[in-house]
């Protein structure tokens, strides 16, 4: 009974579990009020990403891209994100912060990005004199880590650009990570029902857009710029992911002393309690006896399915790596086996990451945590029957593994676009822990309908 760590032996990458550094950037500026990302590199770098992103939400939203062709790769393309900067504080007379998010051909071209900025800001002071529009680069060259690593740059550099310190607001920081609007719901439901007074970087929640009469459809974030310039006033900081939003919330606590806790990722019952904990600590208020309800709720739940049906089960999990590991810890508390987890880059440390280091501690069977993975790694160890499964769980790209083995599978995180609405309904919190259990249970209802196998069960349940 062990846990194994190891990272892919192969060189090259089959099926990734993760997009580029700047798809992280993409997503974490959409959650900006305000605000439209200047993509700085070929159309295909913004064009991509955000049909990835619609496809995901089913929602319409604004990203820009400065668009270069071959000429940029031998003259340069700093003209061009001066010219995009440009379109954009013309065309859209309300935006107040365009963050130039750069890409691997503009990286390796070697645009002095630092420069377009200054000379975007003349020509705003200029054109724009009673316009207060921020103009800064969000360096994500995409040879060097992954989406996860993308996002955590660019709320670093929000922060970095943008908090001032001034009056003290009373505020606790919420770093929420690459989470679905569903998340950032229950995590404003929870802090409400606290009557913690909070500031949530970065809030997606308006991402279910209404049809509305006048035609307006589109979707856009609810964190102001007004936000990031008051973080460096609040009374702590919690990350709620360590690899997405932590940097920003250390960075908060070093440079203007805002306490911060990173890497309390609320999946589960046991750690959605140190979550509720921890705030009520750092804000000074009680527990509410609604989520003691919320708590009991989902806890009864659990007991009708766990023993009966999810116990034993073997359980594959991928993607972002706080999302992973509170999954993985999730699956243990139902006395499920996660016997196969796997993290699409080898950039964060997972190996002496201590949550995933404590599993060891937790485990009665063998596990196996591969860094550096790709989805390959999932389908060859079924291919070679080194491994038989229960379940899977991870985003929509491993889908044809749960068809082709005839896997039941629950789609979780991001991008989980075979599937309709999911992004609506949270994971994290009491009410997560309970929709997740629920969730896994039907999954297996329903292969043991598909498979005939012991679905008798269903009926004496
Ligand atoms: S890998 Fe490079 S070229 Fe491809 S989408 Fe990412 S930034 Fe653009």
């Amino acid at each position: 009974m062990s846990v194994e760590i190891i990272a892919k032996k192969r060189n090259g990458i089959i099926n990734p579990i993760f997009n580029c550094q700047p798809c992280g950037a993409q997503f974490a500026v959409i959650g900006i009020k305000d605000c439209i990302g200047l993509v700085h590199g070929g159309q295909g770098c913004c064009t991509f990403v955000r049909l990835m992103f619609a496809q995901h939400f089913k929602e319409n939203f604004d990203l820009a891209s400065s668009s270069l062709h071959e000429d940029a790769a031998v003259f340069g393309a700093m003209d061009k994100a001066i010219e995009g900067c440009k379109v954009l504080a013309v065309r859209y007379p309300n935006l107040k912060v365009i963050p130039m998010i750069t890409t691997c051909s503009t990286e390796t071209i070697g645009d002095d990005m630092e420069s377009v900025q200054v000379r975007v800001e003349e020509y705003l002071k200029k054109e724009f004199p009673d316009r207060d529009i921020k103009v800064f680069p969000i360096h994500t060259p995409s040879y060097a880590g992954s989406q996860v690593q993308g996002y955590d740059i660019a709320v670093l550099t929000l922060v970095k650009q943008l908090a001032v310190q001034g009056t003290p607001n009373g505020k606790l920081n919420v770093f929420t990570g690459w989470i679905n609007p569903g998340d950032v719901n229950e995590l404003k439901y929870i802090l409400s029902e606290m009557g913690i007074d909070t500031n949530i970087l970065l809030d997606t929640s308006n991402f279910d857009a209404p049809m509305l009469p006048d035609k307006s459809g589109f979707a856009c974030g609810n964190t102001t710029v007004e936000d990031f310039v008051d973080s460096a006033n609040g009374i702590g900081s919690i990350a709620l992911y360590k690899y997405e939003g932590g940097s920003a919330a250390e960075y908060l606590d070093t440079k203007f002393k805002v306490p911060a806790v990173v890497g309390i990722t609320p999946i589960g019952i046991a750690n959605t309690d140190r979550f509720v904990q921890q705030i009520a600590k750092m804000a000074g208020k009680e527990i509410p006896d609604s989520l003691v309800i919320e708590r009991g709720r989902a806890l009864d739940a659990i007991v009708d399915l766990g023993h009966m049906f999810l116990a034993d089960k073997k359980v594959a999990i991928y993607g972002d790596p706080d999302l992973v590991i509170g999954l993985a810890e999730f699956c243990i508390e139902l006395g499920m086996k996660p016997i196969l987890v796997l993290f699409g880059d080898d950039l964060g440390g997972y190996k002496k990451d201590e949550r995933v280091l404590a599993l060891q501690e937790k485990v009665n069977f063998d596990m196996e945590v591969v860094c550096n993975a790709d989805l390959w790694e999932l389908e060859s160890r079924l291919k070679e029957k080194k491994i038989e499964l229960d379940l899977i769980l991870g985003h929509s790209k491993g889908r044809y593994v749960s068809i082709d083995y005839q896997i039941p599978m629950v789609r979780v995180g991001f991008p989980t676009f075979d599937r309709a609405g999911l992004w609506k309904y949270p994971v994290i919190g009491y009410k997560g822990a309970e929709w997740l259990a629920e969730q896994m249970a039907n999954a297996l209802f329903a292969d043991m309908e598909f498979k005939k196998d012991k679905e008798w069960k269903l009926n004496v349940w």
